[in-house]
């Protein structure tokens, strides 16, 4: 006898060919048979009639490091039926942190993971003390976290015994099992590295059969170039390279949506191993520091504070945000497209925008961020609205892009509910199932499943996951097409998604008539050496 039936579904086995009408039959944590009307006996039958049946969603691009020790339920991404999720994303990772770097760590990752305490540690102590979990977990360390803890927040090259450490700690962290090395190139001390570092990086990478990540150089004015500098680490390496969260901000870039996808298309069909992801909406999120220019941070967050006081750096930051627009982000039209999602030292401030805060306070409104970072101490996570709608959909609409939400995982209540965080948390893929597919057209339902399955596990490199098939681990996720919706919205984010009754992770459910069990059958993927 089996332990599990689902019955009577719609089965969009996630290959991305047409759905059929079959019963799912689980045991032993993998499914052993998809058949129609199946006369296999198992202990428990689940109903699907009317819904999806379809392989657990995987979310590719994440940062629930920073949350699954608070909320191991992972409630907000496996209501939506996200069954597997990658952190240690955009060159940060909570491991390794060595004892001499502590403080400046804590610092760094203070906008990223609130309430989270970081302790010392190396990568497979850290991968060790990592709770059990609702969802299965890929780690990847952080090329930012490598640096921070080797040069510090110096902006200069690494020497050549800096890059040996470097490369040290990558390889410590891959025969722990991390998947492999991610980068947020925008930011620093990420930023402070060229090219040749990373793809001395990218070389261990290859030799341990792991992957590179990118949170590419530039999202705005020079998108494009960063976007071939990391095409070109495939080219170099051979590696598997995903570009992460791939956009265009900046009023400037708009409209650049297809000439982007059009360079890394270009670079699929020369056969270098190369993917990216994105996620549903026009609005990004990050630590408010790093809209500013790349200097402002040198040497780390307490010299960045002293220098926001002063009145002729005020004067030089102006002056750099005029010409080039903010880092990362390019021209926006006003501050009033920056919202404060999370301050953890002023938290009245959450839902306000900083051009309203300004007004309120009759400051110019680089002076009030410059006010607000002080007061902040650093800390203040915003929300930006610097993309095109029509470029989103452009993007989300290829059938090639997969689905990353660049998200943690929250819940309604406990640590991680606080502030007015990124809808995406909640609603990324019910986004995709509905709006994207049902209400906008974008993409057929089989070519949205396929994207954020069986095309997510093939980048991974996965082949047991992200398919209904025989002998695959069983993460399953039931939904129904014409109800799946996302509820959050950016005023009152802190809201699950409609319409997934039920979720399986390895065999077991963890999301029953729409309810979590509590249950936390996840595990740790492991890279196998
Ligand atoms: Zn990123």
């Amino acid at each position: 006898m089996d332990d599990l039936l689902i019955r009577g579904g719609h089965v969009i086995d996630g290959t991305g060919t047409p759905g059929r009408d079959a019963d799912v039959s689980i045991d032993a944590g993998r499914i052993v048979a998809i058949e129609p009307r199946s006369s296999r006996s198992a202990h428990r039958a689940i109903d699907a009639r009317g819904q999806i049946v379809a392989p657990g969603l995987i979310d590719i691009h994440t940062h629930s490091d920073f949350t699954l020790p608070l909320n191991p339920r992972a409630e907000s991404k496996i209501r939506q039926g996200v069954t597997l999720e990658v952190v240690g994303n955009c060159g940060f990772s909570a491991a390794p942190a060595l004892p001499e770097r502590m403080t400046m760590h804590r610092e760094y990752l203070a906008p990223s993971a609130p309430g989270l305490e970081l302790t010392q540690t190396t990568f497979a102590e850290y991968v060790a003390a990592f709770p059990a979990t609702s969802v299965n977990v890929i780690f990847q360390v952080g090329h930012n976290t490598l640096r921070l803890m080797t040069a510090g927040m110096e902006s200069r090259p690494v020497t050549r015994e800096e890059l040996a450490t470097m490369e040290r700690l990558l390889e410590e962290a891959l025969a722990a099992g991390a998947w492999g090395l991610s980068s947020g190139l925008f930011t620093a001390p990420g930023c402070d590295a060229d090219s040749a570092e990373i793809v001395a990086l990218a070389r261990v990478l290859r030799r341990h059969g792991a992957a590179y990540s990118s949170h590419v150089r530039d999202e705005a004015n020079r998108g494009a170039e960063a976007v071939r500098e990391a095409i070109a680490v495939a080219e170099a390496t051979g590696v598997h390279v995903q570009i992460a969260h791939l956009k265009l901000s900046g009023v400037d870039n708009w409209g650049g949506a297809g000439r982007l996808l059009h360079e890394i298309e270009e670079a699929r069909r020369r056969g270098l191993p190369v993917d990216c992801d994105a996620y549903p909406y026009d609005t990004a999120t990050n630590p408010l520091r790093n809209l500013l220019p790349r200097w402002v941070v040198e040497g780390g967050i307490p010299p960045m504070l002293a220098r926001l006081g002063r009145a002729e750096v005020r004067d030089r930051l102006r002056a750099d945000i005029a010409r080039d627009g903010l880092n990362n982000f390019g021209r926006i039209p006003s501050w009033d497209v920056v919202r404060v999602a999370i301050a953890p030292n002023l938290p009245q401030e959450a839902g306000r925008t900083l051009g309203e805060i300004a007004r309120r306070r009759s400051v110019d409104p680089l002076d009030g961020v410059c006010d607000f970072l002080v007061a902040d101490r650093g800390e203040t996570r915003i929300l930006i609205t610097s993309m095109s709608e029509k470029d989103v959909w452009e993007i989300t609409g290829a059938p090639w892009v997969l689905v990353g939400s660049d998200a943690n995982a929250l819940a309604t209540s406990g640590a991680t509910s606080r502030g007015k965080p990124h809808p995406r948390s909640y609603g990324t893929h019910a986004r995709l199932l509905g709006t994207c597919v049902r209400d906008l057209g974008l993409l057929t339902l089989t070519a949205a499943v396929h994207k954020t399955t069986g095309a997510s596990a093939a980048a991974l490199g996965l082949d047991d996951r992200g398919v209904l098939r025989a002998g695959a681990w069983a993460d399953v996720a039931v939904f129904d097409p014409a109800r799946i919706s996302d509820l959050a919205t950016y005023d009152d984010p802190h809201q699950y998604a409609l319409g997934v009754s039920t979720v399986v992770v390895n065999g077991e459910v963890v999301v029953d008539g729409g309810d979590h069990t509590g249950a936390l059958p996840g595990r740790k993927l492991r890279r196998r050496n």
